[in-house]
C-alpha cells in the first residue's frame, strides 16, 4: 500500500465506466448518484466528450503557454457569451481557480481581507483552506494565511459588521455544497451585491460545483440576479478531464497581466477539448431545459417518498444539487445503497447528497429512490 490514506474509501475498485453506470473489478454494477462529485455530469466517457478528447490526443497534448493554443480562447469564448464574465484564466483544479480569484482580487483592489463564511469550502491549498470556514479541514496545518474572516451564512448583519476599510473581497457559494448543500436566500444574496457595489469590494462566487448546469441553469447566480465580479469554475467543466477557471469581469483584465500569474499544465489542449465538448452541450436552452425537467420529477419523486420518513429531517434541492438532512449520521445509509449498487455522497456527518449525472433517465431516478426509500425505513 503506497498511497497516503488521505480518503476514506468506500470498498469498490473500479474497472471502468459509462454513462451513469461505473463496473467494479467484480462486475458489479453502480449507478452512480454522485457523478464523481459533481464532475461528470454529462455520464461516464460522454460520446461527445470523448470524440473531442480522442481528436486532440491525435493533434497534440501540450506546447506550453509560451505559445498560442487556440482552443484556449475558444473555451474562453463559450464561458465569457454565457456569462457575466469577459476574461478567463485556465488552471487544474477547484482550489487553484480560488487561488487565482482571490490573488486578483488583491492586486486589483490593494486590499487584503476577504470574508467568506462559516461552513464553506473552497479547497485544501493554502489560501483556500484559510478561505474554508470549516475547522476540520484546518486541523494541523496552522498557521493559515492571514486577512480571511467568517461571516454567518445568510445573515447580512454578520457580513456587515466583518467589512472595514480593508475588505477586498466577499466570497461565497450561492449554494454550500459540502457545507451541506444549503441554499442562499434571495434578499441574502442581493443584499450582499448591493453592499459590495457600496463599499467597492469584489464579489467572488465559488461556482465549482453550482456551475455547469448542475442546478439547472448554465451558473448558479442566474437564480439570484446578481452579477459576481470573478466567478470559478472547476468540476463540471472538464466532465473528468482535469480543469479549472477563474473567470472575471474586463474592469480587472489589467491586475492580470504577463507575469502576473501562471500554470504549466492551465489550459492543457486536452482538457480544453473536454471542455470545448461540455460547455457545447450544456449551455444550449434544450440541454438545460432537459435538467430542469428531470430535476422536477426527481422533487416529486423525493417529496413523495422519502420526505415523509421519520429520519428525514429536510429535503433541500436546487435543480440536479440534493440535500437529505437526516436526524441521525448518513454513514449507513451509503454503506447500503452501495450494497445495494448505488453511489451516493455525504455532505458533512448527516446529510445525503445527490449529484445525479444530468442525463439520468426517469427509470435510473425511480430505482434510486425506491432503494433509498427502502433503506432509510430498514434503520
Ligand atoms: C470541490 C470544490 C472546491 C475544490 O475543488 P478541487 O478541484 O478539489 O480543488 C472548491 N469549492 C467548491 C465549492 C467545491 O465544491
Amino acid at each position: 500500500m503506497a498511497l497516503f490514506s488521505t480518503y476514506n474509501r468506500l470498498p469498490v475498485s473500479v474497472k471502468q465506466a459509462e454513462g451513469t453506470i461505473v463496473e467494479d473489478i467484480d462486475g458489479k454494477k453502480y449507478l452512480d448518484f454522485g457523478s464523481g462529485i459533481g464532475v461528470v455530469n454529462l455520464g461516464h466517457r460522454n460520446p461527445a466528450v470523448q470524440e473531442a478528447v480522442e481528436k486532440q490526443l491525435n493533434s497534440y497534448w501540450h506546447v506550453s503557454n509560451l505559445y498560442h493554443v487556440p482552443i484556449q480562447e475558444e473555451v474562453a469564448t463559450q464561458i465569457t457569451k454565457h456569462s457575466v464574465g469577459d476574461y478567463v484564466f485556465f488552471c487544474n483544479s477547484g482550489a487553484e481557480a480560488n487561488e487565482a480569484a482571490i490573488k486578483l482580487a488583491r492586486k486589483v483592489t490593494g486590499k487584503k481581507t476577504v470574508i467568506t463564511f462559516k461552513q464553506s469550502f473552497h479547497g485544501r491549498t493554502f489560501a483556500t483552506m484559510a478561505a474554508t470556514g470549516q475547522e476540520k479541514v484546518k486541523d494541523g496545518f496552522g498557521p493559515m494565511l492571514e486577512s480571511f474572516v467568517y461571516a454567518t451564512y445568510n445573515d447580512i448583519t454578520s457580513v456587515q459588521h466583518k467589512v472595514d476599510e480593508n475588505t477586498a473581497a466577499i466570497m461565497l457559494e450561492v449554494i454550500q455544497g459540502e457545507g451541506g448543500v444549503i441554499p442562499a436566500d434571495t434578499t441574502f444574496l442581493a443584499q450582499v451585491s448591493e453592499l459590495c457595489k457600496e463599499k467597492n469590494i469584489l464579489l467572488i462566487v465559488d461556482e465549482i460545483q453550482t456551475g455547469m448546469g448542475r442546478t439547472g441553469k448554465k451558473f448558479a447566480y442566474e437564480h439570484y440576479g446578481i452579477e459576481p465580479d470573478i466567478f470559478t469554475l472547476a468540476k463540471g467543466l472538464g466532465n473528468g478531464l482535469p480543469v479549472g477557471a477563474m473567470v472575471a469581469k474586463k474592469e480587472y483584465a489589467h491586475a492580470f497581466g504577463p507575469g502576473s500569474h501562471a500554470s504549466t499544465f492551465g489550459g492543457n489542449p486536452i482538457a480544453m477539448a473536454a471542455a470545448k465538448a461540455v460547455t457545447e452541450t450544456i449551455f444550449t436552452d434544450e440541454f438545460l431545459q432537459d435538467v430542469k425537467e428531470i430535476a422536477t420529477y426527481l422533487s416529486e419523486q423525493l417529496i413523495e417518498n422519502i420526505q415523509p420518513l421519520a429520519y428525514v429531517k429536510e429535503i433541500r434541492q436546487k435543480g440536479m444539487m440534493i440535500g437529505i438532512a437526516c436526524h441521525a449520521p448518513v454513514a449507513p445509509i451509503m454503506q447500503k445503497m452501495l450494497d445495494k449498487g448505488v453511489f451516493v455522497l455525504n455532505a458533512g456527518e448527516s446529510v445525503i447528497r445527490l449529484l445525479p449525472p444530468l442525463v439520468v433517465t426517469k427509470k435510473e431516478i425511480d430505482q434510486v429512490v425506491g432503494l433509498l426509500k427502502e433503506t432509510i425505513e430498514s434503520l
